[in-house]
């Protein structure tokens, strides 16, 4: 502890952020299903908290969530803050936002990180607003000073993705930011693996709250790439939109969904929803075709973390091979039909 407090001193313009010790993730759950971002913030928070020599600490909020912080153990996490209670059950950002403030102010983490989901934007958002510190949005890379400066180094596109900038909280604690899904990677589950779970209470009850959930409305057919285990994406080799028929009927035999790269995008052949890469989606599947793709770094950043990449494309050269498993030198035509046969016939 002296030690701590003397290093700390060497900037005298600094403010004494001593007490703040520790990474936070924010756990994102619907009906009681936790967000595949909230582990990969846990495996990539493992990291930073090491090099800190701090604690890994997450936060789950909810109603019946209490299996989630048994699983955020699992994936890594030190001590788990559990926040059961029925103004919880939907995500209310008002009801949220103050257990996360209440818990920021009494356990003091030097660094807070959130999903760059819908819900985590608008969660972090908040929380941001009331709290005297920064928020960088939408990272894809994080990193850490080690001791005395203790800085979150959060990095993300700039200028129209052209670049990448690293964002630092000097002056102000905690350092929070939001991380893009599919970027990171989580940790193998553990089911022995112990830690310690506090349960913290909820400080709204629902006559305080002016937001009412009243029905769910699922939204059919919207895709989420970021969380597909199979992806079949096809690219400007397809040479039109009809060619997407033959994608998806593959997908639709390997239980999988169809992507894009954003060539294939911009000429109007499929819409934004379905694009991989920088401008897209950042996926992390099980298993990744890429079909007509050349391989730019555009569309290789968002698709490179995949456990299986399988490249179609009738160019030996094609770049998008130096990132494939396996690669198929041939015409996308005749390879995609043959291939989905074989998986159809498989299945029957
Ligand atoms: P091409 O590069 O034209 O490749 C088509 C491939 O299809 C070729 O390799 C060709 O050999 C092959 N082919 C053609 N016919 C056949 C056939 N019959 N059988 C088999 N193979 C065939 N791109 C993204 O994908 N995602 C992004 O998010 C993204 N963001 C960007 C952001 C910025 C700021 C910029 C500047 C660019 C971005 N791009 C992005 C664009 C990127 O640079 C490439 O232009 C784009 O990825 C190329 O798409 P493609 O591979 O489908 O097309």
């Amino acid at each position: 502890m002296a030690k701590e407090q003397s290093t700390e001193q060497i900037d005298p313009s600094m403010p004494d952020w001593s007490a703040y010790r520790g990474v936070l993730i924010v756990v994102e759950q619907r009906e009681g299903i936790a967000k595949k971002v909230s582990w990969q913030l846990l495996g990539e928070g493992k990291k930073l908290a090491a090099k800190l020599e701090a604690p890994l600490m997450a936060l789950v909020l909810g109603e019946n969530v209490a299996h989630l912080a048994e699983e955020a153990v699992h994936y890594g996490a030190d001590r788990v803050y559990l926040c059961e209670a029925p103004e919880l059950r939907d995500y209310r950002t008002r009801p949220y936002s103050r257990v996360c403030l209440k818990l920021i102010e009494d356990a003091k983490p030097e660094i807070v990180l959130f999903g760059a989901t819908a819900t985590g934007r608008d969660l972090a958002g908040a929380i941001a607003t009331h709290l005297p510190t920064g928020l960088t949005a939408d990272t894809t890379q994080l990193d850490v000073e080690p001791h005395p400066s203790r800085l979150l180094l959060a990095s993300r596109p700039a200028f129209s993705e052209k670049m990448m900038a690293t964002i630092l909280c000097k002056q102000y604690r905690p350092q929070m930011a939001t991380a893009r899904a599919g970027v990171f990677q989580a940790l193998p589950k553990d089911a022995a693996r112990q830690g310690e779970i506090v349960r913290i209470e909820a400080t709204m009850r629902e006559e305080e709250i002016d937001a009412q959930v009243l029905e769910f409305l699922r939204e059919t057919g919207k895709l989420n790439l970021e969380e597909c285990e199979i992806i079949v994406a096809g690219g400007r080799g397809l040479g039109g939109p009809d060619a997407f028929g033959l994608l998806a009927e593959l997908a639709d035999a390997l239980g999988g969904v169809v992507g894009a790269s954003r060539a294939a995008v911009d000429a109007g052949w499929i819409s934004h929803e379905h694009q991989v890469g920088q401008t897209g989606a950042t996926v992390r599947p099980k298993l990744y075709f890429a079909i007509g793709i050349s391989g730019a770094v555009q569309h290789t950043v968002g698709m490179s973390n995949a456990d299986v990449v399988v490249a179609i494309n009738r160019d030996e050269n094609a770049p998008i091979f130096q990132f494939a498993h396996y690669g198929l030198v041939g015409d996308l035509f005749k390879i995609v039909p043959a291939i989905t046969a074989e998986f159809k016939k498989r299945r029957t």
